[in-house]
């Protein structure tokens, strides 16, 4: 009832917000079995407190295009939860940004960054400037403007913000710049930087290998493993590129990507060096990678049969949804399960529906949860904040034995926590209420 009330809450005082009250849906009824066990939770209130930001910033961004036209965007930076470190998630440049969508994202990035085993609180922002089509001035300008209001708010020990859709290695850079412009600090206030001015190795490669690393310990506990399999992949930005590069690795052949406008089926395995000039360099459409192969299929997003996307129709093994929210709907997991999928690991943040997950937790495949399988990214962005404060760098090498054990803890212990709660192969309940507990108890002890 407690559960229900909470979620009832939501739904009448922000109406408009639907991926906030999908994401706090999602994970407040798997967390109702603590809820239940742990009365403390109730009587301090602790739902009611974690469902509702620390805070919402909301700016007006005006920057000037190539014309020398004004333009006028709205930033966001919703600081969510800092019980258990500062407030740590990546900012999102894309025109569907709203305030529900920035705390949706806010709401899975306290839990996920819980599961880290990190000190890191949970925040996330952004805008909804598209960067597409865009010169790089006009990137520039935007991200300057952007970081004239960001930088009051943030800062190495209160909040640190990184990539995320539409932000990469170019968007980082000039945030950066323009935060040391105007307070005459080297800070390791953001991650995801260059590698010559504080980033850190392997950072661009961790949520798609993270991905990838906790599908194979989903995998292994069942004594299967993904080399010679064929797998599907949708987006093809960070999180899909490298998830498609680890596949390889592991002797896996990963055979579709998509993006904004279709998605491609290479048979044979995905072309990655092709997939990364296309994509990461020249940003073109996935159009140019079939032209260039003509052998691949490739299918118009206006072409997808009705209510599904093209991308998991392809029979596979394993599958590793990595493009956006609510690509993966019941009709898809339907799909995917009669053409014999095993495994799903999100590399994308809620890729997957509500009915979706019911059916993949039904059917007892390997279902790893976006909060738990793509929880690498921010696990090497803590890594990079420790370099930072260290004044050193580690080797690839390192970096990426880091992000490994990482992600077998988070796999062990949201496992662990399902068998605790009597659900063993749920990952959903065991990866929400592990990341719930660490944070409910820090705010316990801190006091209100
Ligand atoms: P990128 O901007 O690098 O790539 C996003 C990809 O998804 C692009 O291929 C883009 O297509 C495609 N895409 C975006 N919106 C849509 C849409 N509405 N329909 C179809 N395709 C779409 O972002 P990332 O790879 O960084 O992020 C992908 C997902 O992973 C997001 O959900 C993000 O929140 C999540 N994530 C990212 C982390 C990171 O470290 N970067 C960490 C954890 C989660 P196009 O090229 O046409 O724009």
């Amino acid at each position: 009832m407690y559960v229900e009330d909470i979620i009832k809450q939501i739904k009448v005082n922000y109406p408009d917000q639907r991926e906030f009250h999908q994401a706090v849906q999602e994970v407040l009824i798997s967390l109702a079995p603590a809820i239940a066990k742990h009365k403390k939770y109730q009587d301090y209130a602790i739902l009611e407190r974690m469902i509702i930001p620390d805070r919402e910033i909301i700016f007006r961004v005006d920057w000037v295009n190539d014309r020398g036209e004004i333009q006028v965007n709205t930033g966001y930076r919703v600081e969510f939860n800092s019980a258990i470190g500062p407030y740590k998630g990546g900012l999102r440049f894309h025109p569907s940004v709203n305030i529900g969508i920035i705390k949706f994202l806010g709401f899975e990035q306290v839990l996920k960054n819980s599961l880290t085993t990190l000190s890191l609180g949970g925040g996330k922002g952004g805008s909804n400037f598209d960067p597409k089509g865009k010169s790089d001035a006009e990137v520039m300008r935007f991200c300057q403007a952007f970081m004239n209001e960001l930088y009051r708010h943030i800062g190495a020990h209160t909040d640190v913000p990184a990539g995320d859709i539409g932000v990469g290695a170019r968007e980082i850079g000039y945030l950066f710049g323009q935060y040391k412009k105007i307070t005459n600090r080297f800070d390791g206030v953001l991650t995801g930087k260059g590698l010559n001015w504080g980033g850190s190795l392997a950072r661009p490669e961790a949520t798609g290998y993270g991905c990838v690393y906790f599908a194979q310990e989903m995998l292994k506990e069942r004594g299967e493993s993904l080399s010679g399999k064929t797998c599907t992949v949708s987006g093809s930005g960070n999180v899909a590129i490298y998830t498609i590069e680890k596949l390889y690795q592991l002797g896996a052949k990963p055979v579709t990507a998509s993006d904004s406008k279709g998605m491609i089926y290479d048979e044979n395995g995905i072309d990655l060096g092709l997939l990364k000039e296309i994509k990461e360099y020249k940003r073109e459409s996935l159009e140019e990678y079939a032209k260039i192969k003509p052998k691949c299929k490739y299918i118009k997003i206006s072409d997808y049969k009705e209510g599904t996307n093209a991308v998991w129709n392809i029979p596979c093994f394993a599958a590793f949804p990595s493009a956006t929210e609510n690509e993966l709907n019941l009709c898809d997991a339907k799909n995917l399960l009669q053409n014999g999928c095993k495994c799903v690991s999100e590399g994308a943040n809620m890729p997957s529906t509500l009915e979706a997950i019911d059916l993949f937790l039904k059917s007892k495949i390997c279902y790893g949860p976006g909060k738990a399988a793509n929880a690498g990214g921010v696990a090497v962005s803590g890594l990079e904040m420790a370099q930072n404060a260290s004044m050193h760098s580690w080797d690839f090498e390192s970096v990426d034995n880091h992000l490994r054990s990482i992600m077998e803890n988070i796999f062990v212990k949201s496992s662990e926590t399902a068998k605790e709660f009597g659900d063993p192969t749920n990952l959903v309940l065991g990866s929400n209420i592990a990341g719930f507990r660490k944070v409910a108890d820090a705010m316990i002890e801190q006091g209100v």
